[in-house]
């Protein structure tokens, strides 16, 4: 892909361009296999370890960069929410608009994009509360890199979740969206049958996590032996209703420590 002007070249798998009522996105333009690494990128701008405040880093990140990534970084879609200008404004002990345009404009990108990192396509792909796509940081390649978690058909929009929202409710996942400025109409927050049913298994979903966080403190057998059944049902719903990315992976591992725990280690191992 020509990381210029959007352009495709005949065999990419995916393509830049917009999507309904949300700017860019990225889309597939054949189909996608489950489990294939879609994009595997490394980061436009990172903030090095300083002892610099993160705005302060950011800033310093991007001064850092040559120009040609400047003005890819500066491609980006914007946004800061009052919280984090509010965090802006005091590490760089200003008021936000007696910040320079450049670098307010830097900090809305950083705020909109980062996966921690900001990647110049991972960066532009969208959120939904039900995912196609998982997002990792794979240390080993100094890559962030993109999964399919489902199969993905062609024309399709890639999405990932921004949050960490496979346990929350609608209300919940929408008050942390307010960070991106957008209100979200994914399938699991539509209002229809479908995504009120949706609903009711993320409201049990949440139920069962918060029930555990009270289990972590318990260590009678009897507990032990009830975390692992709700680790289990959790593990149940979220491959059910497609859910399979990293929550799913905190999940098994939860149950495989309360298997371990009870005695069963062979289920452990599975
Ligand atoms: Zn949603």
């Amino acid at each position: 892909m020509d990381k210029t002007n959007f352009a495709c070249i005949a065999d990419d798998p995916i393509e830049v361009r917009e999507a309904a009522r949300k700017g860019l996105g990225v889309f597939a333009r054949i189909d996608i296999r489950r489990g294939t690494r879609i994009i595997s990128e490394s980061a436009l701008l990172e903030v090095g370890d300083e002892k610099n405040s993160e705005a302060k880093g950011i800033v310093l990140a991007f001064e850092q960069l040559a120009p040609p990534q400047q003005e890819l970084f500066l491609q980006l879609h914007g946004y800061a929410c009052n919280k984090f200008k509010r965090a802006a404004e005091r590490e760089m002990e200003q008021a936000w608009q007696d910040i320079s345009e450049l670098h307010r404009t830097v900090l809305s990108i950083y705020a909109a994009n980062a996966f921690g990192k900001v990647f110049w396509l991972g960066s532009r792909i969208n959120h939904s509360c039900l995912p196609n796509v998982n997002f990792s940081y794979n240390p080993a390649l100094k890559q962030g890199t993109f999964h399919a978690i489902r199969d993905i058909v062609a024309g399709e929009e890639l999405t990932v979740m921004y949050i960490n929202g496979t346990n929350r409710t609608k209300s919940q996942r929408q008050a942390e969206l307010k960070k991106w400025g957008f209100s979200c109409s994914c399938p699991a927050c539509e209002d229809t049958l479908q995504g009120q049913k949706r609903e009711e298994k993320r409201a049990e979903l949440f139920a069962l996590d918060q029930a555990l966080a009270v289990h972590a403190f318990s260590g009678t057998a009897k507990s032990l032996e009830e975390a692992l059944l709700k680790a289990q049902r959790m593990a149940s719903i979220q491959n059910s209703e497609g859910l399979v990315h990293r929550e799913l992976r905190v999940t098994y591992h939860e149950a495989a420590s309360y298997s371990l725990r009870t005695g069963r280690l062979r289920m452990a191992l599975l």
